[in-house]
């Protein structure tokens, strides 16, 4: 008997499942899963995991009734038609399809997955001789260094500053050390210097931030890879922020603050015009 997949509540053979690319589960890690076990041919605890899905759905602005989707039902034809003894089935919910952008989409339907295989069986040997673990420090949501595809908190954090009525969310440690936004580098200007966070794993480790040091450097102004922390930013001349999609864009309000006198700072056009300078954009890009 085949291992078999269910979409929106299309069964097909597991081999022949298929979604878009542009599903955000495949590219931002946007969405939530669970995993039900069958225990004498029918779903264990299933209340408990739909619970828990209707829980994590919540948590990601995505408050969806996991029964009124439909899932019971199609995790228990799903069980019946495979014929396994025992089943392990897997179920994904996500936001859906929708042009690549870390901004929620508007009205798009989630895509509800399910695949149905052969419950795992562990050798007898484990459970007589137990296992062994080895211990090593929690960097789970902790790797910022990656340019992981897991944007999930990135995602989280830009919905929740949009909603606030701001651009992007400034991500900031608990100790009140600036680290960068959920797409972008940060840098502030204070008496003529600019700053931006060193590398590391707290940050992605920006092109674009790299080619703009590099613009500090041909200008001749002082530039620092040293933390600063909120204060500072908020009490700095100038702000901006970078990546390849919005190669230097200021930074004029913070928090519903001014940052320096609220308008593009003189650093900020310069370095901006130093991009463009050396790598103009097509003329009708311009904007
Ligand atoms: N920081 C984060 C979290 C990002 O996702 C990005 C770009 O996607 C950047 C910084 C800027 O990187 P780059 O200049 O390489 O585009």
């Amino acid at each position: 008997m085949p291992e078999i997949a269910c979409i929106n509540g299309e069964f097909c053979p597991l081999a022949e499942a298929r979604v878009p690319i542009e599903d955000r589960g495949y590219q931002f890690a946007d969405g939530v899963y669970e995993v039900i076990v069958t225990r004498d041919g029918e779903p264990f605890l299933m209340d408990a995991h739909l619970d828990r899905m209707a829980r994590s759905l919540r948590l990601i602005n995505l408050p969806l009734d996991p029964r009124a989707l439909g899932i019971p039902q199609w995790i228990n034809a799903g069980i019946e038609r495979c014929a396994f003894a025992e089943v392990m089935v897997y179920v994904q919910v996500t936001r859906g399809v929708a042009a690549r952008n870390h901004n929620f989409p508007d009205g798009i339907a989630p895509n509800v997955i399910l695949t149905f295989k052969p419950k795992p069986v562990y050798p007898v040997k484990l459970r007589e001789g137990g296992v062994e673990l080895k211990t090593l420090a929690d960097i789970r949501w902790a790797r910022c260094s990656i340019k992981s595809i897991a944007l999930l908190p990135n995602i989280l954090l830009k919905e929740q500053a949009r909603q606030a009525g701001g651009f992007d969310a400034l991500i900031v440690d608990p100790a009140g050390i600036v680290r960068e936004t959920s797409c972008a580098n940060v840098f502030i200007v204070t008496e003529q210097c600019v700053r931006t966070p060193p590398k590391s794993d707290r940050i992605l480790h920006g092109i674009t931030r790299e080619h703009v040091l590099d613009c500090c450097a041909r200008l001749g102004l002082m530039a620092r890879e040293e933390d600063f922390t909120i204060d500072d930013l908020r009490a700095a001349d100038e702000a901006f922020i970078t990546s390849s999609t919005m190669d230097v864009m200021p930074v004029t309000r913070v928090d519903d603050r001014a940052v320096g006198t609220g308008q593009v700072g003189e650093i900020t056009q310069r370095l901006a015009a130093c991009f463009d300078a050396e790598f103009p954009l097509v003329e009708s890009r311009r904007n």
